[in-house]
């Protein structure tokens, strides 16, 4: 067997000295008491010498399992080349983050890179996407908590969470920890309605923060927020890079459409067509675009079905490509978003707090 670097782990039960007791110590838990898909996670992530790591010894077998389970991506399935627009995002994380991920020996001294990174903007902008593309890219475990899931559906098992996160995320570099919503975990917002417990959330989470940040693993931190504004100093000062992830450029929203629609072979429309979908879609955020596109998409079917054919009859041949009139009823139904006033916040914090090159 191979463990999580590729080094050869021995059997699970070859003496009575290693997994079983192994497993024993962690949350005091015996082996047998263990369901097989527990044992399962726990075996990947043995060390070489065939060990659980140090720093998961103590943790619960079923938090490790979660984070096995449902937080952590194996195969985060994104490429630059599905993003669209976003050159500079693009660039500043391309250098800052995938080639000292890639290249660890050169990025290192004066070179070092930070460890935190903040992706701002409106909401449905591709921040997720970036995260994604970024471990995709540096061939990095990819990690996704949803902050307001350690605040709501963990409450009280948020700090053990947490910790039990990064102890995966060190046995599986090189990481990435994306953290959506994550003013809800480091935000401003004092004493009056902060619970005892969020507090201490969000302390043990600046502690595991400033753990891998001074250390040497390669971990980077992700966090994505629509509202930075809610961000505290202590979170603003260890996110060192803060993007703006803005709404799409007129080319990109085009791209967007066009993408979608070429994929299930349902792109017909011409230059001019295109252009006027721009026009009208000026303030839709990407993920906008995607639902415009799902709303058209509708039309062909719709008026097939008008003319009578049954459903369950319908062939794909019968319907016609997507017109720039199914656009034109769609955006009656899919409405932008993001309002503009929402946008001038997003300037300003930008200009105050963003990496501007
Ligand atoms: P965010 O994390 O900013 O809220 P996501 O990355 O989850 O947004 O994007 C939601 C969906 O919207 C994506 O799955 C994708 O289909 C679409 N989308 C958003 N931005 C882009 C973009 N720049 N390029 C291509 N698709 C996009």
């Amino acid at each position: 067997r191979r463990g999580v670097r590729g080094n050869f782990v021995p059997p699970i039960k070859s003496n009575g000295n290693n997994v079983g007791n192994m497993t024993s110590r962690i949350g005091g838990k015996s082996d047998d008491s263990l369901e097989d898909s527990t044992k399962r996670c726990l075996e990947m992530l043995y060390g070489p010498d065939g060990e659980l790591p140090e720093k998961l010894r103590n943790l619960e077998p079923r938090l490790i399992e979660h984070i096995s389970n449902e937080i952590m991506d194996r195969d985060p399935n994104v490429r630059w080349d599905d993003i669209a627009g976003l050159d500079h995002a693009k660039k500043c994380v391309t250098e800052m983050v995938i080639w000292p991920l890639l290249r660890p020996d050169i990025f290192k001294g004066c070179r070092s890179p930070g460890k935190g990174l903040l992706l701002f903007g409106p909401p449905g902008t591709g921040k997720t996407m970036i995260g994604k593309a970024i471990a995709g890219e540096a061939k990095a475990t990819f990690f996704y908590i949803s902050a307001s899931s350690l605040t709501s559906k963990w409450i009280g098992e948020g700090e053990k969470l947490v910790r039990a996160l990064f102890g995966v995320a060190s046995c599986r570099q090189p990481a990435v920890i994306f953290v959506d919503e994550i003013d809800s975990l480091l935000s401003q917002r004092k004493s009056e309605g902060e619970h005892e417990s969020s507090r201490r959330l969000k302390t043990q989470f600046l502690i595991e923060m400033e753990g891998f940040d001074s250390g040497n693993e390669q971990i980077l931190l992700i966090g994505a927020t629509n509202r930075p504004q809610e961000l505290d100093e202590a979170a603003r000062r260890r996110l060192t890079k803060r993007l703006y992830i803005p709404l799409p450029s007129s080319e990109a929203r085009a791209w967007i459409a066009r993408n979608l629609l070429e994929k299930d072979g349902l792109f017909k429309l011409s230059n001019e067509e295109i252009d006027i979908i721009c026009n009208l879609t000026e303030g839709y955020s990407g993920s906008d675009m995607k639902n415009l596109v799902k709303d058209a998409s509708m039309g062909p079917l719709r008026e097939a079905l008008k003319q009578g054919i049954e459903i369950t009859k319908l062939k794909k041949e019968d319907m016609r490509p997507v017109t720039l009139k199914d656009f034109e009823n769609a955006l009656q139904e899919v409405r932008p978003s993001v309002s503009p006033h929402e946008l001038g916040t997003y300037d300003e914090w930008n200009k105050q707090f963003g990496s501007l090159s």
